[in-house]
């Protein structure tokens, strides 16, 4: 029979979750983890961030031999879409991760359960399992990791065929002629990316006047461009008001908040991404008297606890940017503080990237967050249109902006937008996590030509010596 007594019971394998059993095991606690779905992993590794990757990269490759491959003298006379192999190949790569992820609890000696579970009093976890059974587990603390899940729109309810969510978008068996992506944040602009590339004609409707939320406007004005480029194309400030599904597809209407005026227009899938929301839904928060915010978020201190002793929360069902990283880094924190270390996360560099075409990569304040904090800053911004090694690669396109204080010049900010952003951004998350500043970053060898030479001459244009330029 199975160990029923632990340390730690972890509510949820997402990344907030495995990360948190594996540390603690790591540190000799005893670790079981619930999970309710066929498969570990969570959002993250089933329909999030690695199944989107994945369709990313090889709706890239399909574009690149359309439009990119002949300018390097590679002339391709024939192709052809072949997506079911596209899907499938997304799909392997997704049973990889989460076979992985079972892979790692075996090694690490955590006991997993396949069940639903519940919070049903301090130190006690119910399992369900899907024959009806339970199963009651004792333990001296209990982490909460249950994630998030799509907002649905009363006029625009999910049938994952015609109206999507993020789950429905990575399945859809052909190609749709005309798609319209309700939502202008990450995952609208990702996974309309996606499709777009592979032909679909993509409208992307946004209530607010920008794309990206609160992401470095530049560097989103130069992603809209680009994008427009390819044929996407964008209705901003503009509300989704109504839909109706008819036998080849939706029709949505919406309206100008300008003039207030409707339009109605047919697609024949309609992505809704509009943001995620919290979930613990029959997780015994309620019945435990546990404590949510207004947007239904668990509230939890600074070590992660809630306002019920011995019971934590941590990921997507915390306050927070809703991002795998930031749920992995608190679910060591937490795993280190039970362990009696000390836990620390550092959320002034959580960054944030866009895994488009061009990618777009952010950490720390903006401009227009500094203004709004009233901290006096110096920026230096240097273009990849001026490095070699991006001539070489064919694409020139976005720059990258460094912020840094005005009188101690520590680094307060970066973001990017360009190729190979979403690596370079790390750098810079690098120096700023031990309090560097533009001059550390200028003044540090980057191999030639590299696209991070980049980096550095905006660090050294935060005090106006870029050189290439
Ligand atoms: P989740 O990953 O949501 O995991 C929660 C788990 O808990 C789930 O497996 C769920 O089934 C389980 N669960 C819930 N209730 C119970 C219960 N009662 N009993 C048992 N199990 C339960 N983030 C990035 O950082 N980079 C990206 O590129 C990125 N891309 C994304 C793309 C898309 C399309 C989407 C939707 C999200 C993306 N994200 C990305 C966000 C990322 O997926 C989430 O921030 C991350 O998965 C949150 O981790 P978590 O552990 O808090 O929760």
């Amino acid at each position: 029979m199975a160990d029923t007594q632990f340390d730690l019971i972890i509510i949820g394998s997402g990344p907030g979750g495995y990360i948190c059993a594996i540390r603690a095991a790591q540190l000799g606690l005893r670790t079981a983890i619930i999970e309710k779905d066929k498969t570990f992993g969570g959002t993250c590794l089933n329909v999030g961030c690695i199944p989107s990757k994945a369709l990313l990269e090889s709706s890239e490759h399909y574009q690149a031999v359309q439009h990119d491959l002949a300018s390097h003298g590679v002339k391709v006379s024939k192709f052809e879409l072949d997506l079911p192999t596209m899907l499938a190949r997304k799909d392997k790569v997704v049973k990889q991760n989460t076979e992985g992820i079972a892979f790692l609890f075996k090694k690490n000696k955590i006991t997993s359960f396949n069940g639903f579970g519940k919070v049903v009093a301090q130190g006690k976890v119910e399992v369900k399992y899907e024959d009806g059974k339970t199963e009651t587990l004792t333990t001296k603390s209990i982490c909460i990791a249950t994630g998030s899940v799509p907002v649905e729109l009363p006029f625009l309810k999910f049938d994952e065929k015609r109206i999507v969510s993020n789950t429905g978008a990575l399945i859809i068996p052909q190609v749709p002629k005309k798609m319209i992506v309700v939502g202008g944040g990450v995952i609208g602009l990702e996974l309309g990316s996606v499709w777009q590339r592979l032909g679909a004609e993509v409208t992307v409707i946004e209530y607010t006047n920008r794309l990206g939320g609160a992401t470095d406007q530049d560097c989103m004005n130069v992603l809209k461009r680009n994008l427009e480029k390819e044929g996407m194309k964008f209705l901003l400030s503009t509300k989704v008001t109504g839909s109706k599904v008819v036998s080849d597809g939706v029709e949505v209407t919406y309206e100008a908040l300008a003039d207030g005026k409707a339009t109605t227009a047919k697609a024949d899938v309609v992505l809704v991404s509009t943001g995620r929301k919290p979930f613990s839904t029959g997780v015994g928060v309620e019945e435990m008297g546990i404590a949510k915010d207004p947007q239904g978020r668990i509230v939890i201190d600074k070590h992660y606890q809630t306002n019920v002793p011995g019971i934590y929360a941590i990921g997507d069902v915390v306050q927070g940017p809703m991002l795998a990283h930031k749920a992995e880094e608190e679910g060591v924190a937490l795993a280190e503080m039970l362990a009696g270390k000390a836990g620390h996360v550092n959320y002034d560099t959580v960054p944030g990237v866009i895994y488009t075409h061009p990618e777009v990569a952010t950490v720390g304040l903006t401009e227009e967050q500094c203004k709004e904090k009233g901290i006096e800053f110096n920026v230096g911004k240097f273009p990849f249109l001026a490095n070699g090694r991006a001539r070489a690669k064919g694409f020139t396109e976005g720059f990258v902006k460094i912020i840094a204080d005005k009188k101690t010049d520590k680094i307060l900010g970066a973001h990017m937008v360009g190729p190979g952003v979403s690596e370079l951004i790390h750098e810079v998350i690098v120096c700023m996590e031990f309090g560097g500043s533009s001059e550390d970053l200028a003044r540090s060898f980057h191999a030639h030509p590299t696209l991070s030479e980049v980096v550095r001459e905006a660090a050294l244009a935060v005090e106006k010596r870029a050189r290439q330029m």
